[in-house]
């Protein structure tokens, strides 16, 4: 097989460094200078050379070998090939050279700084000339932008920084850095010029012949073969078997293939697998043919059965290293023109001159080449021509010709291609077609804007009989190219986004030409997808119709481009009209054929129409021609053009009726898919509805529509347009005859409700047609105007954060709403919180303009509105924000439903309350436009009146179900619509013979036919006072009124100045009117702001509930311990005749004895706290934590052999112990915990996941909180006050039994194990029995409880499973308890609170059961074992010969020593039988012997570097011991220690080093002995050293404790001191521990988000050598950057794999992380392998809004509150709590694979 090419390899690599030392570029250059054919020289050498330096051998066996093997070639390429080319083309030694080309270099201003994926881009918002130009940071930070409103995304890679180019920028194209300087070159002159003479010439011939070296190399299609000129003199038989990539299969597949075909491991496989997703190809197997080829058959042979196969090729390894080398070429000619514009522009010069006697460049060669080569190569030659052609404005001008010329094939090349389109040179459109004057140059010369319409036709070849596109029969292929071909409409768009701001004849000509193409487009769409309505059965399949919105959609914005072209241009403007009309007549032909011709008559008007029914024909959604037409209607309206050039206009050949047709099908279509009519045609057409009026498409479907029916209608007889909207709506008849309603009224109740609901969308139909004018063009307002009434009705809603109004308003092409510029105006802003967001508020005084009959309403929105309004009129003051409501607006049409109903509800109800006040009259309309002006007639038309007729009359006599209220409603806004108008006219005008609208005359006329019974206007009268229209009275006396007033104007116009003043004068009756109505609005008022107040109070009750159920426990609990703690704890004792209180020591005074009753949350039973009653325990979390790690470097224990009896002060690692508090029964909770168990089992049986707690691992949730747990804690009862009676001896006799004791445990330990001891029995202390067995002081619940915690503690903190023997398993109790207390320790301090009274009742609990359990943990476990464990304690103090391993005293945490060993000196104790010894003594001697011990501590390590502070004075008596004690340190260690001068100083550490040991101490006797705290310790504030050390019972001079016993302790400190380990720690050997030991904080973030994007852009992958990292992810505890989700970075852990997240988490954070993922700008919670959730980021945009997913590009800052809040969480651990509050509020956060994160 392979063995002959071994051997080959071997010596290759020599034989070739032989002839590194004999080679010399200098020569080769000087003999290649001399060459008549330079290529064939060229080729001569690289045919020799390539093949022996590249590709020799396999490769991809291990990463370190690979790097190693390509360091070789990278240096034998340099120095064999790629140097002689360098001395040739610079005539020097290249480095020289290099550097004397650059000085002469006057670069030009472009950056053109190529964007790695991931890297920040920013954009002004106010500068760019489109959202695609972009600058790096370090332009933008140098540009004037950063003061701008500016956007800030992550660049997907490709792509450049637009700095310097002054056609990307409106203002500030330059940054500091690329501002062009005098010295710089004029960008017309030629920078070849300044190059010398020669090397023009000389790098004219190097590029050529390099170029197409590269280009052959790279588009060469054999395996086997070579061109010309390259075979290697010697060609063995070694080939490869190389893999490329596709798109279609999976990772999966692949390292599944692969492990197969080539026989590697799963490892090499995913590293195979990976390089080919990134370079797109890869070696997988090296040998002769047939054993490559053996692995191309296995791989083909296994990925074929679904799909194409993969492909492979076996290609001879020459090839394989000519084309390395062409790339590594075309990077090296990269490099070069780096260094000079001069080369810059002859590579331009040589890479787009046509090849003599072809047709194409080698850049035209590449391209049409680009979708059969690899995703590596096309990256590399895509980063070449950035660097070149499109960084020099000449030549970038001829390579977009060429790209255009190529456009169609290079397209129709990607539609084949399966790669994403980042890697198709297709994806440069971006760069050269959004420069405006290079997009209208193509554009002119190329027709850019037909190819490219043309192209995008061609490739959608589905069409129906009609050649309408057609989608519902694609396949899978079809689908796929689809989605590609769309994006050729990005390019369109690039080509549009910027309108000319001159034309040309030229560019009329080819816009106009491409407008054909576009409208041939459209004819396509236009009633794609018709639906015709289901009778009887529900249809059978969803048709398709997402394929017809998405292009729809994706349309929107170039329709908007084309029509903002058109208006840019009177001429275009005219001729499109022309053009667009003539398409719609071409769609229109056929349209009234077959359809009988029908006339209608009503109100004595007669219209001809024909009949069409669309609940029985077929109508369609899509009517782009149509609706283009609309807009151009508009426009000839706004622009005047209408005005000035009619002639010019085929407005003659406008027939309105055809015109108003097929959109008003479509509005009718809605309206009875509202009505119910379409229930049986499914989802599919929903949806379709809900898109069509979406902001995403309305602008270009349903407002347009609304525009056609306006425009017809106001070229219309007003009377003939609403008969025929009448007859379309199937209601004609219900109006034309009287009794034709009667008879309705007996038929079935679903077609009452029906035509109810038709004649309701009809009636809000007319208004919208006669009342929406805010369209420029349509009424007479300006752009701002329409955006600031869409703003006034969506804050109309509710208060709104600015993202949630973006996305309420349509964005146009540059992605603006313009929402900015109006917002401050109508809206104040209000500030969040530390959760929350900020929100805009209407200012009242804009709820005037407000409308209910807007069109952009959804029903929903409508209803929540008249809550709001009704709230807003009647309180007079805005509504407060409610946080966090959940009231989107819909997003999915059954949301909207359940919305509605709920709305409808709250409005209804208000409406009751509200009784009479709830007029809403229509706002004012703005004057319509010339075209549109007779739009008005509309309202006062006889078939409106008879229409308004109708339904009054029915509102009078509402006998039978044929009426609405909703009807009325809308009569009501229509008459004052109508009243408004007439109001308006005559205001504006100078004479009554201006005003021909007369809308209070006709309604005073009788009723004609059929609706004999009277005038409108009686109608009304009679109306005001019925008794069941309680409701509408306040709106029709507004209309009286206004009528009334209308009427006075009327008489008074002769005179018409005094018009306005007549309204001011109102008439007597009218003021008392007023004042009573303000009398009884203000009781009304009063009765709101009650209810309302109400209201809001159970909102938060529910929403307290609801929405934070966290805080809700919280609060719960406080409740629970205002309580707890008035009943429980004794009054902090005020000095009691003159006795300080004390904690520890038998001076200390217990708890006054008291029966302590709890009550079990589960059977609701009382019950005492006994320690031999029902054992009662508190729900626990007990986990792992590195919060207080000094050393996150120190690896993890190993389980088996880790001894925890000496805890290092590093803390790494620790348990805490965290409690909600709740207590129950044992008994209870086991029986709780069965269900638990149980309930999961069947769960498990079921359906496959997860829950939010893992109950294998003994995890629940506390039956009333929810709080995760995972254990209980037993409760026990206090200690009892010592009796007065027994001895405290003094420390020196306490040491001396104690010892006595140990060596008789010793002896007897010995006689155990061996079975008989040396030596005699040594003397033991009276009383003292060793063989003595304590009674258990608990019954046997109590005990198992005890037992149940401690195998808690072990489990969780050894990760080991439960073993009742392992003598570790008491100090794993201790353990916890001493963490836990000194973790609360530290966030008391970091939080200022004062010791005690200042915790949750929680932690009090869970403290205090913490430390009493630890007490009596000893009474479950061997007596032996705590025995030896209190031994070994006490060696560490007082050195015993007889035990080993003892660490030194560096090496002890001294908190967790004292509290180990008073929990061990409890099972001694009890061996004690005299009775005279009380426990209390030996807890005060051992408190005293550890403080020394750490005061020693803290005088070795603490590092006094000389300040010389002296201070005036001599020295306390307290610093003079201090010194004293530091001496006789340094007696013993000498010039280890440094010589401290300042005292003082000395004495400040030790005070400072020492207080976070006594203030846990003081925590620690508290909570074990029951002893009320001092008042000094309840408030923070000074006092309180003093304090705590009279509670601890320590001497206020601290020092003391040594010198008053220093004969004892100074043998003591000798031999601490003469310890190994303290000479090798102090003298150099180890970092130590320092004290106080600073708080861990979370990591420093920076303020401006954008940094850390700019730092994670240039972070790369660790594994895959230099490759970018897809999710770059920041640990918030130790700052380490990881490669998350992502294959290359997945690591075993307990044998499986898991990211680089969970990976990490196991080591940083003993399985719990907190990371920020970059890119997603979020913060990422993990617990373990399966528990994770997503947390806000401590970064806001300026609208006090996060960003997750950094969607909306706003610039972010950093929030120290919340990323203060993240950090509290961390250090109270409570981020577990979180998650799991997190995965049970959210079911899906479940679902999630967190272990590969
Ligand atoms: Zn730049
Ligand atoms: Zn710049
Ligand atoms: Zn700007
Ligand atoms: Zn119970
Ligand atoms: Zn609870
Ligand atoms: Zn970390
Ligand atoms: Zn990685």
């Amino acid at each position: 097989m392979a063995a002959a090419q071994s051997e080959r390899d071997r010596d290759a690599p020599s034989a070739l460094c032989s002839e590194f030392l004999s080679f010399s570029a200098k020569d080769t250059a000087a003999r290649w200078l001399a060459a008549a054919d330079l290529q064939q020289e060229i080729y001569r050498h690289l045919a020799a050379y390539v093949p022996r330096i590249l590709c020799v051998g396999p490769s991809g066996c291990s990463s370190r070998e690979e790097q190693r093997e390509e360091q070789r070639e990278e240096l034998a390429c340099q120095l064999l090939l790629l140097a002689p080319l360098e001395w040739l083309l610079l005539g020097a030694e290249p480095a020289a050279g290099l550097a004397a080309l650059q000085e002469n270099n006057s670069p030009s201003p472009l950056c053109g700084h190529v964007f790695k994926v991931g890297e920040p881009t920013y954009s002004c918002r106010e500068c760019a000339a489109d959202p695609t130009c972009v600058l790096c940071m370090q332009c933008f930070l140098g540009s004037v932008h950063k003061e701008h409103r500016y956007r800030m995304t992550t660049s997907g890679g490709g792509g450049f920084c637009d700095c310097g180019d002054a056609e990307a920028w409106k203002k500030g194209p330059y940054c500091h850095k690329h501002t062009p300087t005098s010295s710089s070159r004029d960008s017309e002159e030629d920078p070849v010029a300044l190059l010398p003479a020669d090397m023009v010439s000389r790098s004219s011939s190097i590029f050529s012949v390099l170029l197409r070296y590269a280009v052959a190399m790279l588009t060469w299609d054999q395996e086997d073969q070579l061109p010309a000129g390259l075979e290697p003199p010697d060609r063995g038989d070694s080939y490869y078997c190389m893999l490329f990539n596709d798109e279609v299969h999976t990772y999966e597949q692949v390292i599944y293939t692969l492990q197969k075909a080539v026989n590697c491991s799963q490892k090499e496989a995913v590293s195979f697998a990976t390089t080919v997703d990134r370079d797109g190809r890869k070696s997988v197997r090296y040998g002769d043919f047939q054993f490559c080829d053996q692995a191309k058959s296995v791989i083909v042979r296994n990925t074929s059965r679904q799909s194409k196969p993969l492909r492979v090729h076996v290609m001879h390894s020459s090839v394989v290293a000519h084309q390395c080398f062409a790339l590594k070429a075309l990077s090296w000619l990269g490099q070069i023109i780096q260094y000079s514009d001069g080369l810059r522009r002859i590579l331009c010069q040589v890479g787009l001159q046509k090849e003599e006697g072809e047709y194409s460049s080698l850049v035209d060669k590449l391209m049409l080449n680009d979708s059969k080569m690899w995703k590596g190569a096309r990256n590399i030659y895509h980063q070449l021509l950035m660097n070149s052609l499109l960084m020099d404005l000449k030549y970038k001008k001829i390579f977009a010709i060429q790209f255009a010329k190529n456009y169609r094939r290079l397209q129709t090349d990607f539609m084949e291609d399966d790669h994403e389109r980042v890697v198709s040179v297709t994806s440069l459109s971006v760069q050269l077609f959004t420069v405006p004057t290079m997009a209208r140059m193509l554009m002119v010369e190329e027709d850019l804007m037909t190819t490219i319409i043309r192209t995008f036709v061609d490739h959608l070849r589905h069409r129906d009989l009609q050649g309408r596109f057609q989608f519902d029969r694609y396949t899978a292929q079809q689908a796929f190219k689809f989605g590609r071909v769309q994006s050729l409409i990005g390019d369109l768009k690039y080509v549009l986004i910027s309108r000319p701001s001159e034309w040309s004849d030229q560019l009329r000509l080819k816009f106009l030409e491409g407008l054909d193409a576009f409208l041939e487009l459209l004819k396509c769409m236009q009633g794609m997808d018709p639906v015709v309505r289901q009778v009887g059965q529900h249809i059978e399949m969803e048709p398709e119709w997402e394929a017809a919105f998405t292009m729809q959609m994706k349309l929107t914005h170039i329709i908007s481009m084309i029509q903002e072209w058109c208006s840019s241009d009177e001429r275009v403007l005219i001729e499109a009209y022309r053009k667009c009309l003539s398409a719609l007549s071409v769609c229109h032909s056929g349209l009234p054929d077959g359809e009988q011709p029908i006339s209608l008559s009503l109100a004595g008007h007669c219209v001809e129409t024909f009949r069409y029914q669309v609940s029985q024909d077929k109508v369609s959604i899509h009517l782009p021609v149509c609706r283009l037409l609309a807009g151009l209607h508009v426009l000839l309206s706004r622009t005047d053009v209408a005005n000035r050039y009619p002639e010019q206009l085929p407005l003659g050949e406008l027939s309105p009726p055809l015109l108003i047709e097929l959109p008003l099908r479509c509005l009718v279509l809605c309206a009875q898919v509202h009505a119910g009519m379409w229930r049986r045609n499914g989802f599919s057409l929903i949806n379709q509805i809900y898109y069509y009026h979406n902001v995403k498409c309305r602008v270009e479907m349903f407002d347009k529509d609304i525009i056609m029916l306006q425009a017809g209608a106001s070229m219309m007889d007003p009377n003939h347009f609403l008969m025929i909207v009448l007859s379309r709506f199937e209601l004609f008849h219900i109006f034309s005859s009287a009794d034709c309603r009667k008879r309705y009224s007996e038929a079935n109740k679903d077609v009452i409700q029906q035509n109810n609901t038709l004649i309701e969308e009809m009636l809000h139909l007319v208004i919208m047609v006669v009342g929406e004018r805010y369209v420029s063009g349509v009424g007479q307002v300006e752009a701002f105007d329409e955006v600031r009434r869409e703003i006034i009705h969506q804050l109309s809603i509710r208060p709104m954060a600015h993202s949630e109004l973006v996305k309420a308003l349509p964005e146009n092409g540059n992605k603006e709403t313009g929402l900015e510029r109006v917002i401050d105006t109508v809206a104040s802003f209000k500030k969040p919180g530390v959760t929350g967001r900020g929100l805009y508020e209407l200012r009242p005084e804009w709820s005037k303009h407000f409308n209910l009959y807007f069109h952009h309403y959804s029903r929903a929105d409508q209803s929540k509105v008249l809550t709001q309004i009704h709230l807003q009129i009647h309180t007079l003051q805005p509504s407060r924000p409610v946080q966090g409501t959940h009231t989107n607006t819909c997003t999915n049409t059954h949301y909207s439903r359940a919305d509605q109903s709920k709305a409808e509800e709250a409005q209804r109800k208000l409406r009751r309350q509200n009784g009479e006040d709830t007029a809403l009259p229509p706002p004012p309309p703005p004057p319509l436009c010339p075209l549109f002006a007779s739009l008005v007639n509309l309202l006062q038309c006889d078939v409106l009146l008879a229409v308004e007729g109708a339904v009054l009359q029915w509102a009078v006599e509402p006998s039978g179900g044929g009426w609405t209220e909703s009807m009325l409603q809308r009569v009501l806004h229509l008459v004052g619509v109508a009243l408004l108008e007439e109001q308006q006219q005559l205001e504006n005008s100078s004479g009554e013979d201006d005003v021909t609208f007369n809308y209070t005359c006709k309604i005073t006329r009788p009723g004609e036919a059929p609706s004999t019974s009277g005038s409108v206007l009686a109608l009304l009268e009679s109306l005001q006072n019925a008794p069941h229209l309680e409701v509408h009275k306040d709106m029709i006396t507004w209309i009286l009124k206004l009528v009334a007033n209308i009427k006075t104007m009327r008489e008074r116009t002769p005179s018409t100045s005094s018009v306005t003043v007549c309204q001011g004068q109102r008439p007597e009756e009218t003021v008392r009117d007023k004042d009573k109505a303000e009398r009884k609005r203000k009781a009304e008022m009063a009765r709101l702001r009650r209810e309302k107040i109400m209201a809001q109070m159970s909102e938060m009750q529910k929403h307290f509930i609801n929405e934070n159920k966290e805080l809700f426990q919280q609060s719960m609990e406080e409740l629970e311990a205002s309580t707890s703690a008035a009943a429980d704890s004794s009054p902090p004792s005020a000095d009691s005749g003159g006795v300080s209180q004390v904690c520890v020591g038998p001076r200390r005074v217990g708890r006054a004895e008291r029966r302590q009753l709890v009550t079990c949350i589960l059977c609701q039973e009382e019950q005492e706290v006994r320690g031999h009653g029902r054992a009662m325990v508190l729900a626990a979390f007990v986990q792992r934590s590195t919060v207080l790690s000094k050393n996150r470097r120190k690896n993890l224990p190993d389980p088996e052999h880790h001894d925890p009896v000496f805890m290092h002060p590093d803390l790494s690692l620790g348990i805490y112990t965290a409690s909600c508090g709740h207590i129950m029964h044992a008994t209870c909770w086991q029986r709780y915990f069965e269900a638990v168990q149980l309930k999961e089992q069947r769960r498990q049986q079921r359906l496959r996941g997860h829950t939010s707690y893992d109950v294998e691992n003994g995890e629940f949730l506390c039956p009333l909180c929810e709080c995760l747990s995972n254990t209980v804690i037993p409760l026990l009862p206090h200690t009892h006050t010592p009796h007065q009676s027994v001895d405290h001896p003094c420390l020196e006799a306490w040491l001396k039994t104690t010892i006595q004791q140990v060596a008789a445990l010793h002896w007897a330990h010995r006689k155990q194990s061996d079975g008989e001891a040396e030596g005699a029995e040594p003397a033991v202390p009276e009383g003292f029995r060793v063989d003595f067995t304590p009674h258990n002081p608990f019954s046997s619940s109590v005990s198992e409880m005890i037992t149940t915690f401690s195998m808690s503690t072990y489990k969780v903190g050894l990760k080991l499973n439960p073993n009742e023997t392992d003598p570790r398993v008491p100090v794993l109790s201790w353990s916890t308890c001493a963490f836990t207390i000194q973790s609360i320790e530290r966030l008391l301090m970091d939080e200022e609170k004062p010791l005690f009274g200042s915790l949750p009742c929680r932690q009090d609990d869970c403290l205090s059961s913490l430390a009493r359990f630890s007490s009596a943990c000893w009474t479950a476990a061997p007596p032996t074992t705590t025995h030896t464990h209190f031994i070994r304690l006490l060696a560490a103090l007082v050195p015993d010969s007889q035990v080993e391993n003892t660490p030194c005293i560096l090496d002890i945490d001294m908190f967790h020593l004292l509290v180990y060993s008073v929990m061990s000196y409890g099972s001694v104790h009890s061996l004690d039988q005299s009775g005279r010894r009380a426990v209390d003594s030996a807890h005060l001697h051992l408190l005293h012997l550890v403080t020394v011990a750490h005061l020693v501590q803290i005088l070795l390590t603490s590092t006094t570097e000389e300040v010389c502070m002296d201070q005036d004075g001599g020295e306390s008596e307290e610093e003079e011991l201090t010194c004293q004690l530091y001496n006789t340190l340094r007696k013993h260690l000498g010039s280890v220690l440094p010589e401290v001068t300042s005292s003082w100083q000395l004495l400040s550490c030790v005070k400072a080093g020492i207080l976070p040991f006594l203030r846990a101490a003081a925590l620690f006797f508290h909570y074990l002995n029951s002893a009320a705290p001092p008042a000094d310790l309840l408030v923070s504030g000074p006092g309180q050293w003093e304090a705590l050390l009279s509670f601890l019972s320590l001497p206020s001079n601290l020092l003391q404790l040594h010198h008053s016993q220093h004969t004892l302790l100074d043998p003591l400190i000798h031999r601490w001191c003469g310890h190994p380990g303290v000479r090798q720690t102090l003298g150099g050997g180890g970092v130590p521990v320092q004290f106080p030991r600073e708080s861990n904080r979370l990591i420093e973030l920076p303020e401006d988000y954008s940094v850390l994007i700019n730092q994670a852009s240039s972070f790369t992958c660790p594994r895959s050598g230099g490759d970018k990292s897809r999710a770059p992810t920041l640990c918030l505890v130790c700052g380490c950057m990881l490669c998350s989700q992502s294959y290359c970075c997945q690591t075993e852990l307990d044998g499986e794999d898991v990211g680089a997240c969970t990976a990490h988490t196991s080591t940083c954070g003993a399985g719990l992380g907190l990371f920020l993922r970059v890119r997603e700008s979020q913060v990422l919670f993990v617990a373990g392998k399966t528990k994770g959730c997503f947390y806000p980021p401590p970064y806001l945009d300026d609208y006090g809004e996060t960003d997750q997913g950094l969607k909306r590009g706003n610039p972010l800052h950093l929030c120290a509150e919340r990323y203060r809040k993240i950090q509290r969480l961390w250090r109270q651990h409570g981020v577990a709590e979180v998650i799991g509050h997190a995965q049970e509020a959210n079911q899906t956060l479940v679902a999630i694979d967190w272990q590969h994160l």
